[in-house]
């Protein structure tokens, strides 16, 4: 998958050179590159912000060095189509485990760090002739850039590349992949500061561990997040759910 990402602030995205994805560069997996939107100013000050039309507090980035930035991505594009640009903004669609999976498929996608009070609202209109333009929020809150929503969707993203996580069953298994949160996890030792493990664990079992796990992500998805048990399709739930 080829990745390309533009902020006014590299070196934010330098995390994305360690651990997983980290490796999944080096292995090529991942040609994930970085871009200065003020590489793509043409005045002294290599101005990126303005002050805004019908006034208000802030600044509001400039058209002309993202139609620039965008314009050289576009270019050098290896996707047969438009590639994804991904617009970090607190007023997109929420991302999601099932936006992850659907971007994992893709082969290009970009993404556009606003700052200030955001990018001027033509070069997403203008955009959209080069790219398949979707601004995604992180969640219903406000961040001082993209960059941070970068980071977390590039992980979310990233480890669903065939290769890049090293047991693919770990993918399988875990909060959101089935609509619950995951099962509380434990490991050595059994007893820890007076603390056991829930017995069944160590029966050795497995249908017992099995339907003990499903019992506690379905008492847990109720507990700590009962909007998820609404969103998920008829008949996911079994009876034996359903009495958990
Ligand atoms: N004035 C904008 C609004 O109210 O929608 C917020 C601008 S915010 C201070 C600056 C930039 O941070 C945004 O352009 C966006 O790139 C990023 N950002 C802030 N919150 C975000 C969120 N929840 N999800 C994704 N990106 C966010």
């Amino acid at each position: 998958m080829r990745i390309d990402v533009v902020s006014i602030f590299p070196e934010y995205l330098a995390a994305l050179d360690l651990s997983l994805i980290g490796k999944a560069r080096q292995d090529g997996l991942l040609d994930l590159r970085v871009h200065d939107l003020r590489s793509y100013t043409t005045d002294r000050h290599r101005t990126v912000d303005d002050t805004p039309y019908g006034g208000g507090a802030g600044m509001v980035m400039k058209p002309e060095p993202w139609a620039l930035a965008l314009q050289s991505v576009s270019d050098a594009s290896p996707a047969d189509g438009r590639p994804v640009l991904i617009v970090p903004s607190p007023a997109g669609a929420v991302f999601t485990q099932q936006m992850a999976h659907e971007l994992a498929e893709e082969s290009h996608l970009a993404f556009a760090c606003g700052r200030y009070e955001g990018i001027d609202e033509r070069v997403l209109e203008w955009a959209d002739e080069l790219f398949d333009v979707r601004p995604v929020s992180l969640g219903d809150y406000v961040l001082n850039g993209g960059e941070v929503a970068v980071l977390a969707m590039v992980e979310a993203v990233g480890r669903l590349l065939p290769g890049v996580v090293g047991n693919p069953a770990s993918l399988v298994e875990e909060s959101h992949s089935d609509g619950l949160l995951e099962y509380p996890v434990y490991t050595k030792p059994s007893d820890w500061r007076g603390r056991g493990i829930p017995e069944v664990l160590l029966s050795g079992n497995h249908a017992r561990i099995a339907q003990f796990r499903r019992d506690e992500q379905f008492r847990r998805t109720a507990q700590r997040r009962p909007d998820l048990l609404e969103g998920l399709p008829a008949g996911t739930l079994s009876k034996a759910d359903l009495a958990a």
